[in-house]
């Protein structure tokens, strides 16, 4: 299954069970695995290659069913999960820098109810503190576009980094300052840490997309996006050219009383009437008005919403919120002092024109709607999804209806609904097809799905072979849907093990006579190709497609082959053949086990492996067990638990910047734990786990060279929780 249909079978799931705790156990450990894989390759989208295909609403109700799981069921808690941490990754390219107080993320609101809910809960806490706080709402733009943190020291710009996960990202420090709007040099010399958002102006975007559509590149589909690109760009004079803006609307650290625009800096404010109210009712009425939503479009940079934020009425102007921050406290991911309003998606009609089947690896048809052209927000679209026939029956689509679409900010367009009252009387039912578009195979249905059953089908095999370079598979670098496309038509690649021939001479001179195939890429293909040879079992289990496997019980399978100390193929093979081993094997049920066996008797299937294995790949699972320990003596890692003289945070970082590695949580692979006073049950975990603890305070600092300041009688005054507001 592609991303996308797993992501709208569990949103589908979600709405049939939006209870998790009447699931029974094994179909909540799969839900929960399933959610975890899924949300982890959304973030890797929106971070990493900043092209998100589900909107935050979406993204967000993955989210909170998946805390919603850990919550009844915290055994099932993995360290994997996006709940274990901040959510957001870190690229290459660019060297990693630690954020000092961690940048969070808000939690967002999409309707009225939901900051009533917000309200009351923040007004509880406010009561059950002794302290007399009264407060006001403030509210302020929602700038759609890279957060970041920005330091000035002595006055001067020093760094800027990413958000990345919250705890470290970027240093785009060189290409920040290209940014004509920021100030390189204060006129006070301060010391400051700020909370910034970069963005691209509307009207520069559609001037770049231009441009880049007349080089024949790819469009950026919004701000965010380009402006995500662009600051990542690793050549800063391009930076420059692509008129990036910033704007200051937070202060972390600062040694000055003054406000962000008494300093200086760059802000943006809403009209003196939209940003203060008293009572939260005003702020829904305002957040809903059609004048302010109207102002926003009218700027050249993007919002997706508005920010609420709850004001202490003894210090308004933007000075230090300390107190009410304190007060009110953080969750693991959000500060509670703010939450986000988020604008609802744009929508439009469009007609659709006729449906293509197209046939993924596993012979799925997914029927596509073509559309008459419409531009939204910006962006043409002329393709949508339709997913399957359960979606198209369920919506009621018709072949030549008009549709509703929608799109929030970048994500990939979606149908929600057909227009029926507009259809003309033209409109006609759609049917899969009967036989397969591309090898003309009668179609078989099943479940929901209709299938091409023949396993020499072209189609499927072009993705099946994609999905075997792929990122998450053998990682091949280099070979494309255009390249792979061409190769099959030239007979050059007709199985896995294809891949392997393309090296010997006779195939390489072969592919020198390709258009665009010269020598320097036929030699990094061919070093990718070789490389591949050495990747781990997992990656190859994963690889080689077999029914209903993915990557974690690509990893499981490895792991269980580990243990049974499989080193060649042969042993393999007699390994997963075995039924009821496997469905032993925690989170493969018979089912499941049942196809592995299948798979791994077939002898086709058996045929090519051996090919694989003479080849050279690798199918020892114990050289893969003994690369992952490798790799952890390189990183050690490392928990800390109870108080200590200096705040956990400190702690970590001093051990961070001498290259070990932070789980929040212990887990299997953490190397050794510090424990401080009243430390709690991550001490149990320790234990569980077998790891290494340190629990003195003389041993800790001679063993890790860290500085641990000698423990006070005087209590310590506890670290503020790091917070955006
Ligand atoms: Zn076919």
């Amino acid at each position: 299954m592609t991303l996308s249909e797993t992501t709208i079978e569990l949103l589908d799931f979600i709405k049939q069970n939006p209870n998790p705790t009447l699931l029974d156990s094994d179909l909540l450990a799969h839900t929960y695995q399933n959610l975890i894989d899924t949300l982890i390759e959304h973030n890797h989208l929106y971070y990493i290659e900043s092209s998100p295909i589900i909107s935050d609403y979406e993204y967000d109700q993955l989210f909170s069913y998946l805390k919603n799981i850990e919550e009844i069921a915290p055994h099932l808690i993995t360290s994997n999960s996006p709940t274990q941490s901040l959510i957001g990754q870190i690229s290459e390219g660019f060297a990693k820098a630690n954020h000092r107080t961690p940048l969070l993320s808000l939690e967002n609101s999409y309707n009225a109810q939901d900051l009533t809910n917000r309200d009351t809960r923040i007004k509880k806490i406010l009561e059950k503190s002794d302290q007399n706080c009264s407060f006001f709402y403030r509210l302020e733009p929602k700038f759609d576009g890279i957060s970041c943190e920005i330091i000035y020291q002595n006055g001067l710009l020093t760094q800027a980094i990413t958000r990345g996960d919250g705890k470290t990202g970027e240093d785009i420090t060189i290409n920040v300052k290209t940014i004509k709007s920021l100030p390189k040099k204060l006129t006070q010399p301060i010391n400051i840490r700020l909370r910034g958002e970069i963005m691209m102006p509307k009207s520069q975007l559609s001037a770049l997309n231009l441009s880049r559509e007349a080089l024949g590149l790819n469009s950026f589909a919004n701000t965010r996006n380009a402006a995500s690109g662009s600051i990542k760009l690793l050549d800063s004079a391009e930076v420059e050219k692509r008129s990036l803006i910033c704007f200051i609307y937070d202060i972390l650290e600062s040694d000055t009383n003054q406000t962000i625009k008494e300093i200086g800096l760059p802000t943006f404010d809403l009209p003196e009437k939209f940003q203060h109210f008293d009572n939260i009712q005003s702020v829904i009425d305002t957040c809903l008005n059609p004048e302010l939503k109207d102002f926003l479009d009218e700027q050249d940079f993007d919002f997706d919403g508005l920010v609420i934020k709850i004001t202490d009425k003894n210090l308004p102007n933007g000075k230090d919120q300390t107190s009410i921050r304190t007060l009110l406290g953080a969750t693991e991911h959000h500060p509670r002092r703010a939450i986000a309003y988020k604008f609802p998606a744009q929508q439009i009609a469009a007609k659709i024109s006729s449906i293509d089947f197209q046939v993924g690896r596993t012979g799925i048809l997914t029927p596509v709607a073509n559309l008459e052209p419409v531009n939204l927000s910006g962006v043409t679209i002329s393709r949508v999804s339709l997913h399957n026939f359960d979606f198209i029956k369920e919506k009621g689509i018709l072949n030549g209806d008009f549709v509703r679409i929608q799109r929030s900010g970048e994500v990939i367009p979606y149908v929600l609904s057909a227009i029926p009252s507009r259809r003309n009387g033209t409109e006609s039912e759609i049917f899969p097809p009967k036989l397969c578009p591309s090898c003309q195979t009668p179609i078989i249905s099943q479940d929901i799905h209709y299938y091409c059953k023949n396993p020499d089908c072209p189609a499927q095999l072009k993705e099946k072979l994609l999905y075997f370079v792929s990122r998450d598979a053998l990682d091949i670098a280099g070979f494309g849907d255009s390249i792979i496309q061409l190769l099959m038509e030239q007979n050059l690649l007709n199985s896995f093990a294809d891949f392997y021939t393309l090296t010997k001479v006779e195939n390489q001179i072969l592919l020198r006579k390709l258009p665009s195939f010269g020598d320097k890429k036929i030699s990094e293909l061919i070093s990718q190709i070789e490389l591949s040879k050495t990747k781990p079992l997992r990656r190859l289990l994963n690889a080689i497609g077999i029914p209903n496997i993915g990557k974690k019980t690509a990893q499981d399978l490895s792991t269980y082959l580990a243990q049974k100390k499989v080193t060649n193929l042969t042993s393999l093979i007699n390994e997963l053949k075995n039924t009821e081993q496997l469905g032993a094997i925690y989170g493969i049920g018979d089912k499941v086990a049942t196809d592995i066996s299948a798979f791994f008797s077939s002898p086709k299937i058996l045929d090519l492996l051996y090919k694989l294995e003479n080849f050279g790949l690798n199918f020892s699972a114990v050289e893969d067990q003994k690369s992952n320990t490798e790799q952890n003596q390189n990183s050690l890692s490392f928990s800390i638990t109870g108080t200590f003289p200096l705040s956990r945070t400190e702690i970590a970082n001093q051990l961070i910047a001498q290259g070990y590695q932070f789980d929040e949580n212990p887990i299997q692979t953490t190397s050794f734990m510090l424990i401080g006073e009243k430390a709690g049950s991550k001490v149990d975990k320790a234990q569980k786990y077998n790891i290494k603890t340190y629990n003195n305070r003389e041993e800790i600092v001679k063993t890790f060279n860290i500085k641990l300041p000698e423990p006070q009688n005087k209590k310590t005054p506890t670290p503020i929780q790091g917070g955006l507001f």
